[in-house]
């Protein structure tokens, strides 16, 4: 693939900064320039490179996605998600994983699969060019207990292994499920902690034993695999410290004790409240019998309330807060995943800056890739969005398909910018050697 030159563009490098105009060259798979320039004045062609005139367009990184589940198929229960064959799930999650790449998002982490190698087998496939996708860090299935978030099984079809989530009781069945999970190759163990309302399990009620935990835990890092929680309780959230699981999914109810143990271990974890799922269920779900009278029945409401100020104080505490919103659900549908930042900044109190920077900044050590990914940077991977207009000043055009005018991904192109000539106000030229 030849080496790209943008030039024109308005650059959010990643770093915090107000973006510059200036020019990115792209060699293979690299940034290897960037340079600063004054509003239309551009750096010299470079010899071999296709020239993409930026028109102003605003230059980002790829945006990471730290919830993911590719096997969600907006269905509205689990049950109805687990239902599907998996010679069509495997050809749904390939599909949803395209999907993400076409909405910006370069790199997504598993938050767990709906069958045991659904997610590992996407990942090769992405990988290995297959399929196309973004960058995936692999999820299990969540693992939980008998009658807990995730056990599906009915009294009368007991069987375990239709169960949505892996079923474990006791240390000695948590530590045999966590090697089958590390021996399909997952980057990632899930554990569900706490319970989920919809299920007829209050968030707030905790179903494994510590020693449960601990095993999950100790054989995980064994096999050099990562952890991360399903943890809406405050028992849940405090679990997570002490016992060294690096992600936390929702955290809802933080309280004092909470947060500071998560303030002084605050580069130990990585928080990812999911609000679009809380906001959806409790106000956008009506079509599936969940109206607000149920969902506030159900508790919804008060986790709301209750995540958006356990997300308040954990901001102001500089915990690292990043997007992910259990899409895939039915009033949650894959592909609208940046609405975690207009989120971000109209519930959790963060400027536009700190919502972009909580999907790109954080992204690469969430991703396990440093300071590879997430800034447009000499050096870094090329993951980068070309935007029509200026997602500082309007954060919610990210959620706009027609307003990302290119995704690369790995130096490639995704998603080419428009050809000189359409309405759009990017185009391609081509410069001769
Ligand atoms: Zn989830």
């Amino acid at each position: 693939m030849a080496d790209v030159h943008f030039t024109n563009v308005r650059i959010f490098d990643g770093g915090g900064e107000m973006p510059f105009m200036g020019d990115v060259l792209v060699a293979g798979n690299r940034i290897t320039r960037v340079v600063k320039t004054g509003f239309g004045q551009r750096t010299p062609p470079v010899a071999g490179a296709t020239v993409i005139d930026g028109a102003g367009a605003f230059l980002m990184p790829g945006m990471v996605e730290a919830h993911t589940h590719f096997s969600w198929n907006d269905q509205p229960s689990l049950d109805a998600i687990q239902r599907m064959p998996p010679e069509e799930h495997i050809l749904w999650c390939a599909e949803v994983a395209k999907r993400y790449l076409d909405m910006g998002w370069t790199s997504c982490v598993g938050a767990a699969a709906a069958k045991p190698r659904l997610d590992v087998v996407i990942r090769n496939a992405i990988n290995d060019g297959t399929i196309v996708g973004p960058r995936y860090l692999a999820a299990s299935q969540e693992i939980t207990v008998p009658g807990g978030l995730g056990d599906t099984t009915q009294p009368h079809l007991p069987q375990p292994e239709f169960a949505f989530g892996a079923v474990v009781s006791g240390a000695e069945e948590m530590r045999r499920c966590v090697r089958m999970f590390a021996k399909y190759g997952v980057d990632t163990l899930k554990i569900n902690l706490s319970g989920e309302s919809i299920t007829g399990m209050p968030s707030e009620m905790s179903q494994f034993t510590e020693a449960e935990i601990r095993t999950c835990v100790e054989e995980a890092k064994a096999w050099g695999k990562r952890v991360a929680a399903h943890a809406r309780s405050t028992w849940a959230i405090k679990q997570c410290v002490h016992l060294g699981i690096e992600v936390i999914y929702h955290a809802s109810f933080a309280d004092e004790e909470a947060l500071d143990l998560l303030e002084a271990h605050k580069f130990d974890h990585f928080v990812a409240p999911g609000l679009a799922w809380l906001i959806n269920t409790c106000h956008h779900a009506s079509q599936w019998g969940l109206t607000p009278e149920v969902t506030k029945k159900m508790g919804y409401h008060r986790e709301l309330e209750a995540a958006i100020q356990s997300m308040q104080a954990m901001r102001r505490r500089g915990i690292r807060i990043l997007p992910g919103g259990d899409y895939g659900f039915a009033w949650t549908p894959h592909g609208t995943n940046a609405k975690d930042l207009d989120y971000f900044v109209k519930y959790v109190g963060m400027s536009t800056m700190e919502a972009l920077l909580s999907a790109t900044a954080w992204g690469g050590p969430m991703m396990k890739m440093g300071k590879q990914i997430g800034y447009i940077r000499e050096g870094c991977l090329a993951d980068i969005l070309l935007i029509d207009g200026d997602p500082l000043a309007d954060i919610t055009i990210l959620q706009d398909k027609a307003r990302i005018l290119a995704v690369m991904k790995d130096g490639e192109f995704h998603r080419a910018p428009p050809q000189r000539g359409a309405r759009q106000p990017v185009s391609t030229t081509r410069w001769a050697a």
